[in-house]
């Protein structure tokens, strides 16, 4: 295990500027001596520390999981960007712009009360894939809403297939998922999972392609997760329910 730290510790030397590094390496630090029988000293908490990424990502889904036990009918939508090998800030600023537009798909838009929305990047030997993927709270109806606009989830499928192959424009195909996601407690659970598997490939067990591309998702403006609708503003919006 320390060696696998040591081996990433020089990675990170290498991304992250000089305060930075020097606050997880002490973190890191910390840990070993943990593991040897010191007391555990206080954590950084910074999403670029092989120590607290995971422990943060686990603590951000249980929060998800536990909003969604308010809601019965959630949809998954998973979109795939390019395969990259440089400018991911710019494709990710394109990918969200991008996400934006399919989220506003009337069959969409109509029937959204709420979002969270993880963008991740994949990387493999120097190639990178930024993908995003979204859970929607929908209205409970809103399947009837579907057949008022003579659609189904199959049309639907195809419309964001298309419209997402124009947008990025690279002719690959199956680049989109959505699913509706069962209303038990055990299927949100596997839900969740999903999403903390795709995460659980830890820093620990990263090769350094895969730690770049996690850094670039981590640093600076490029937000892991984002809330929108009832996700977010769910004292507001219980305040207009009441009323
Ligand atoms: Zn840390």
């Amino acid at each position: 295990m320390e060696k696998i730290l040591i081996k990433e510790l020089e990675i990170l030397e290498k991304e992250l500027n000089k305060k930075d590094f020097e606050i997880v390496l002490e973190c890191v630090n910390n840990y070993i001596l943990n593991r040897n029988g010191v007391e555990m000293r206080r954590k950084c908490d910074k999403r670029c520390c092989p120590v607290c990424s995971t422990r943060l990502k686990i603590q951000e889904y249980k929060k998800i999981l536990k909003k969604l036990e308010e809601y019965n009918s959630i949809l998954f939508l998973t979109l795939n960007g390019k395969n990259l090998t440089e400018n991911y800030e710019k494709e990710l600023k394109k990918i969200k712009s991008q996400f934006n537009k399919i989220k506003k798909l009337k069959e969409l838009d109509k029937i959204t009360l709420g979002y969270v929305r993880v963008v991740e990047i994949k990387g493999d030997n120097g190639i990178f894939k930024p993908h995003i993927h979204t859970i929607l709270v929908v209205k409970d109806g809103y399947k009837m809403i579907w057949s008022r606009q003579k659609t189904g989830i199959k049309e639907i499928r195809k419309k964001i297939e298309k419209k997402w192959g124009e947008y990025n424009g690279n002719g690959e195909k199956n680049l989109t998922d959505l699913r509706a996601v069962g209303k038990t407690k055990k299927d949100k659970e596997n839900l969740v999972r999903y999403l903390t598997g795709n995460l659980e490939k830890q820093m620990f067990n990263m090769n350094e392609s895969e730690i770049r591309a996690y850094l670039k998702t981590v640093k600076g403006t490029n937000r892991v997760y984002s809330y929108g609708g009832v996700m977010r503003n769910k004292k507001r919006l219980k305040k207009v329910q009441k009323l």
